[in-house]
């Protein structure tokens, strides 16, 4: 089984991409931001409580995502591998997915980070605030603490996949299709 990470900031365009890659690649694609969602809309104690921090801009505990993560890795059949978008997002769930997998013999695969810089996050997050509507893209001050969250606890993980050789750096300035040729050149390789 191959397990890649989807890497980047918000709004730097993985979940566009996370659909041509699972297709592509027969994978099974879990987002833990979309399984969240999912939990608001059925108006779940899990949901009630993660639409809090989710509308602040915070992360939800890593026990939670982890969880989410386990589970789905226990029940999904007949696929090729796994397409992590939005988990690992801090030092402490990477280390526990380390442990998940090599409980079963698996590693990860690839960390395939897609980057772009932060005054396009603003400007991306805006531009599909007016099509999807999520709460977490209305208020600005919203995705100011996203922004800051990504660089105080997430961005660390480049270095934790680099130190694994397993950071694979795309550059997602450009056209959708123009972005998935580099992403698909890379997911060649493995
Ligand atoms: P984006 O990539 O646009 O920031 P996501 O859809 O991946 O959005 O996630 C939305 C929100 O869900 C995050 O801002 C965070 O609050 C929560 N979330 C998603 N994944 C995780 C995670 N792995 N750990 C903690 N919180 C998470």
């Amino acid at each position: 089984m191959k397990y890649f990470i989807l890497f980047g900031p918000p709004g730097a365009g993985k979940g566009t991409q996370a659909t041509a890659m699972v297709e592509s690649y027969k994978l099974c694609h879990i987002s833990t931001g979309a399984l969240l969602r999912n939990e608001i809309a059925a108006g779940t104690e899990l949901g009630l409580k993660a639409k809090a921090l989710i509308d602040a801009g915070e992360l939800v505990p890593d026990e939670v995502v982890e969880g989410m993560i386990e589970s789905q890795f226990n029940t999904v059949k007949g696929v090729e591998g796994f397409l992590l978008d939005g988990f690992p997002r801090t030092i402490a769930q990477a280390e526990v997915l380390d442990k998940m997998l090599a409980k079963k013999g698996e590693a990860v695969t690839s960390c395939v980070s897609i980057m772009i810089p932060d005054a396009m996050i603003m400007e991306r997050i805006k531009h599909r605030a007016t099509i999807e509507g999520r709460a977490d893209d209305a208020k600005e001050e919203t995705i100011n603490n996203r922004i800051k969250t990504y660089h105080e606890k997430t961005e660390p993980l480049v270095e934790y996949y680099k130190k694994a050789g397993k950071y694979n750096e795309i550059d997602g300035v450009g056209t959708i299709d123009e972005v998935r040729t580099r992403i698909f050149a890379t997911m060649d390789k493995f």
